[in-house]
């Protein structure tokens, strides 16, 4: 079975054609700028030559079937027609409670999703967008949600609920939902798989670090506890958002700025994190670069983002009395390895041993950079979110046929 998946933002479109036969990729590729002049699709069909294209495309409708003449087209194409693809999968930013697991896309499904577009005014409507141009472009083929918050559906109350009146969560159902679930998910099985160990029987710590950043505590190979709140906003210092905060700074600012709330979201969101101490960059290779030629406020960013995510880390090993395994994922967690360094220096008194040489070791596998001796395991797994994707798709769609 040919599966597509789909992520779909406002403005843009990413795709992956996957063979299920094999799990292989027949193509991947982006289309950017949608509803701007000169949209650009990039299209990289696997032992193929990378096709850029720039063109006016105003709506996922016509960026989806662009990419379908794409994966069809006689030079760059993958397929011979696009009824090849027998199955469709979304990825969706916010399932809320209603969704506790991937689902077949049906009428009650996409009123659901609509639903939550208050609680994800952002991104789901973008995945709406990309349902409805799917279904439009091809008609009668099934299609699947996966949800990033689903697998953050098992904390335990304890730790979802916030310490306001309950009303707000009776109301408006106000509580930590979480993210990158796909990610946490797949990194916390590849680890076990890796360790040849049941998952059942481990502690993990998954740390999400890319330009959004979580940690999840996974106890027994399910989530316990996310650093991402009812919105990506909460947690860990990110490249653009600040992460946890006195929530008493948010009117005290508004007050004495006088600032509306879409411009203290904006502040929070797009404006702070490791662009606003370093004042330079969100990028952490630009802040490990000014580190290294002794920028003081590179440094400071660097410093207070690896100390956050270090603080979240003693916390989950709290959270679960124990970590067994700390897992680094996503852009910043797979390729800096002075993240990495300087968070595992700091956490030898829960036992961990950095072995250095692993560490600075580049690779696209999945590997172990901690020491034999040390008493936790640290990993550091690339994750494969389209991937969870595909598998979910191919699923839900063969158990119903
Ligand atoms: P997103 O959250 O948008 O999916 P990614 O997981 O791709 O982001 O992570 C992007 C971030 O990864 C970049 O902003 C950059 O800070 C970081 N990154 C990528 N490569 C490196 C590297 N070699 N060294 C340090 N940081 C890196």
């Amino acid at each position: 079975m040919k599966v597509l998946v789909i992520n779909s933002g406002s403005s843009s479109l990413k795709y992956q054609l996957y063979d299920m036969t094999d799990e292989s990729v027949l193509a991947k590729g982006l289309v950017e700028r949608i509803g701007m002049d000169s949209s650009i699709l990039t299209h990289k069909p696997t032992g193929k030559e990378t096709v850029t294209e720039v063109s006016e495309i105003l709506e996922h409708n016509t960026a989806i079937r662009k990419v379908l003449d794409k994966l069809t087209d006689k030079v760059s194409g993958v397929l011979e027609s696009i009824d090849e693809i027998q199955a469709v999968g979304h990825r969706v930013v916010h399932g809320g409670e209603y969704f506790k697991a991937s689902s077949l896309v049906d009428a009650q499904a996409k009123e659901e999703i609509r639903k939550l577009i208050d609680l994800a005014p952002l991104h789901n409507p973008a995945a709406m967008m990309g349902i409805n141009a799917a279904e439009a472009n091809m008609p009668g083929v099934p299609q699947v949600v996966v949800f990033d918050t689903a697998f953050h559906q098992t904390m335990p109350e304890k730790a979802y609920l916030y310490p306001i009146p309950r009303v707000l969560y009776n109301k408006y159902k106000v509580r930590r939902y979480g993210a990158h679930g796909t990610s946490h998910y797949y990194v916390s099985q590849k680890a076990a798989e890796f360790l040849g160990k049941p998952i059942e029987s481990l502690k993990i710590i998954t740390c999400h670090i890319g330009n959004g950043a979580s940690l999840t505590a996974v106890e027994g190979g399910v989530s316990v506890d996310t650093s991402m709140g009812m919105t990506p906003l909460e947690g860990l210092m990110m490249g653009t958002r600040s992460g946890d905060l006195d929530p008493a700074i948010v009117p005290y600012v508004m007050n004495k700025e006088d600032l509306t709330i879409n411009e203290v979201n904006s502040m929070l969101n797009k404006h702070s994190g490791l662009l606003a101490i370093s004042g330079i960059s969100s990028d952490m290779r630009e802040i490990t670069d000014g580190r290294a030629n002794g920028d003081p406020n590179a440094t400071l960013a660097f410093d207070m983002y690896e100390y956050r995510l270090r603080k979240y880390i003693g916390s989950y090993a709290a959270a679960m009395n124990g970590v067994d395994v700390i897992v680094f994922t996503a852009g910043i967690g797979e390729n800096s390895l002075y993240v990495r360094e300087a968070v595992c220096e700091n956490l030898t008194y829960l036992g961990v041993e950095l072995d250095k040489t692993l560490n600075a070791v580049r690779s696209d596998d999945p590997r172990r950079i901690s020491t034999e001796n040390s008493k936790v395991e640290v990993l550091v797994v690339p994750t494969n979110e389209e991937l969870v994707i595909a598998r979910d798709t191919y699923r839900l769609v063969t158990e119903q046929q």
